[in-house]
């Protein structure tokens, strides 16, 4: 498959089911998490940076169980005891990664987590070999390349920085997550454009997900889908292009 995209000096890549297998992070940076966060609460229960995961996690379960949403648990950070407070985090933890909740509190103390397994070498950023190689064309030509994620900024360094192909940061002009908005909305491209300082024609964004590249369609940029095993299928009348071989992208 190749594709028609071209003139344009700036690259916008998704990272899950595209520069980055689904299975990546569901088979091996949330299991990272799930088994490994009660150990990692309780020998670094006195870390300043996780009492500020704690007190965000607690926050939040507070105002779930008000909006009454999922299995939100309160957490009184006066009155409980610290093993009481540690289980409560752990039980919220649990619910809202079972449900796949990305919500900053959570993101936070996931992110955290993972600095440790991979500056510690035990988790490694998966990256199609076609992808990596597609940045390093694309750098070398001159362009851009950003990233673009619903996984925060500093999940994002951590899978690029510590990749299976080494360090692939020197390669990114900058990174963006859901605090510019949704990935969803129209509103979200033209925000990342203005901030680039090019007009959303002059960028390309490449995403597996349809919806976000309808909104970013629709906010003036090129795109491109990312066909890769494991993502949810594309209808067949999909009118925008696609491919699923980085390199046939036109430079
Ligand atoms: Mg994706």
């Amino acid at each position: 498959m190749t594709t028609s995209a071209s003139n344009y000096d700036i690259v916008l890549l998704d990272i899950e089911g595209t520069t980055t297998p689904i299975s990546f992070v569901h088979e091996a940076l949330f299991p990272y998490v799930a088994h490994s966060v009660g150990e990692f609460l309780e020998t670094k229960w006195t870390d300043p940076e996780v009492q500020t995961h704690v007190q965000a996690i607690a926050q939040q379960a507070n105002e779930d169980v008000k909006d009454g949403i999922g299995s939100a648990i309160a957490i009184d950070l006066d009155a409980d005891s610290s093993d009481e407070i540690r289980r409560k985090v752990l039980a919220n933890v649990d619910w809202q990664m079972k449900a796949d909740r990305k919500i900053g509190a959570l993101k936070g103390l996931q992110g955290y987590m993972w600095r440790f397994g991979f500056e510690s070498g035990t988790l490694k950023g998966e990256m199609y070999p076609d992808a990596v190689q597609a940045i390093e064309r694309w750098v070398k030509a001159g362009k851009r390349v950003f990233i673009y994620s619903s996984g925060s900024v500093e999940a994002q360094k951590l899978i690029f920085g510590y990749s299976e192909h080494g360090d692939l940061l020197r390669y990114i002009s900058g990174h963006y997550d859901t605090k510019v908005g949704p990935k969803t909305e129209d509103s979200s491209y033209k925000g990342i454009a203005k901030d680039i300082g090019v007009q959303p024609t002059r960028i390309l964004f490449v995403s597996d997900n349809i919806l976000e590249i309808q909104a970013a369609d629709m906010a003036g940029l090129q795109t491109v889908v990312s066909i890769r095993p494991g993502n949810a299928p594309i209808k067949e009348d999909c009118k925008f292009q696609m491919t699923t071989d980085f390199m046939t992208i036109p430079l």
